[in-house]
């Protein structure tokens, strides 16, 4: 591995920030079990009391419409489900709608049945048609019970912003339940669950600078909830039982509070991000930047060589020090044909590069980018004359 490390994949996972790991240690110093009425317990108690405030700030949510889970794949399992909880009573959900771009842990469905899920197709830019929505949800009729809808606030591999808001009016105009991934959106948008008209939020600690295995469902209101995926001893007031994971949740509180400040220095991360792409352009000519005129996350750019494989540009990017991710990389580490641009009807390319970069780039990983591009581009060409 190269000496010097330019680390550009924060979509993937930020790296763990001083603040968050100093609360994680303070916590793992410490004996005592959140549900223990002794004094250490009631410290471990008041350190989850912080965090779901600190969470709850950076959605303009309440505190108590918190629930805390082992992260954004749980807390979308939970949510995508038919059975839900009205108060005292049940209310059973008919249909779930996902984009076609949407990460896998909504793409599956949950818990729903493969014939209770119509996956809704987004434009070459990435984004959802509203107007299909609407008429989709118009096809319903009142007999075929609610419908819940479940979408990325940005794009995990692309950057690309869906509607919200526009999509949340003609969600609630149909009578049915809206759930936002802001997994990507937490940090570099604002992201305010009552504007955005969502039911509820899903969040992930790791994506913002805290650590990985800690994630959140935040609710518009706690009287409709989905039926708790885990149950046990009743813990987060029954939504998600067992023992919380204090440490990860203290450290992702912090993460929340600087993830809510880091929102003002958005501006030179997308100047940064730019020329990261700059930097493609001018070495290689044929650079295809993925949906570079739709609205994009200001940290992320997915982009395709032509005639290069994914999987040989990743492995020269990361001799050359480069830690960047292709856009589909799959749990097993493999390269896979990306869904994301086979929805947006780019996938004869197949898979593309994500860079995807936070507060802490600077200079030192653009010199780095810029050298291993310039490398790439001279071998490409040196094997085009060959050929
Ligand atoms: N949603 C999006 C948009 C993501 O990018 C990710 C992580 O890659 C997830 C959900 C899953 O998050 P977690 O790792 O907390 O399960």
């Amino acid at each position: 591995m190269a000496a010097e490390r330019a680390y550009l994949d924060y979509n993937a996972s930020a790296p763990l920030l001083d603040k968050a790991k100093a609360a994680m240690l303070a916590v793992l110093e410490s004996p005592g079990n959140a549900s223990s009425v002794h004094g250490e317990g009631r410290a471990k108690r008041a350190v989850i009391d912080r965090a779901r405030n600190h969470v709850a700030q950076l959605c303009n949510a309440s505190p108590d419409n918190v629930v805390f889970t082992s992260g954004a794949t749980e807390a979308a399992s939970t949510l995508l489900t038919p059975e839900y909880r009205m108060g005292r009573g049940s209310l059973v959900i008919g249909h779930l709608y996902v984009l076609a771009s949407d990460h896998p842990c909504l793409l599956g469905g949950g818990h729903f049945a493969a014939d209770q899920i119509t996956q809704l197709p987004v434009d070459v830019d990435g984004l959802i048609n509203v107007e299909a929505l609407k008429t989709e949800l118009g096809r319903r009729s009142k007999d075929d019970g609610q419908a819940i809808v479940a979408c990325h606030f940005a794009n995990n591999e692309s950057g690309v912003i869906q509607p919200v808001a526009d999509i949340s009016a003609v969600v609630k105009d149909a009578g049915g339940l809206l759930v936002v991934d802001a997994v990507q959106a937490a940090g570099r948008l604002e992201i305010d669950i009552e504007a955005l008209g969502a039911d509820f939020l899903i969040l992930s600690s790791h994506k913002i600078g805290g650590p990985q295995g800690a994630g959140a469902i935040v609710s518009a209101t706690d009287l409709l909830m989905p039926a708790p995926l885990v149950t046990g001893g009743g813990q987060e007031k029954g939504h998600r039982a067992g023992t919380e994971n204090v440490a990860a949740i203290a450290g992702f509180g912090e993460a929340a509070v600087i993830a809510g400040e880091r929102l003002g220095g958005i501006e030179a991360v997308r100047n940064l991000r730019d020329r990261f792409e700059a930097a493609l352009r001018a070495h290689i000519a044929d650079v295809i930047i993925v949906a570079d005129e739709a609205p994009r996350l200001a940290n992320t750019s997915l982009f395709i060589i032509p005639g290069l494989k994914t999987e040989t540009a990743q492995i020269a990017f990361d001799l050359a020090g480069i830690a960047l991710s292709a856009g589909s990389a799959c749990s097993s580490g493999k390269v896979g044909d990306s869904h994301v641009l086979a929805a947006m009807g780019l996938g004869s390319h197949g898979s593309a590069l994500r860079l995807s970069i936070g507060a802490e780039t600077g200079e030192k990983e653009l010199v780095m980018f810029q050298k291993a591009v310039q490398g790439i581009a001279e071998r490409r060409a040196e094997k085009g004359k060959a050929a």
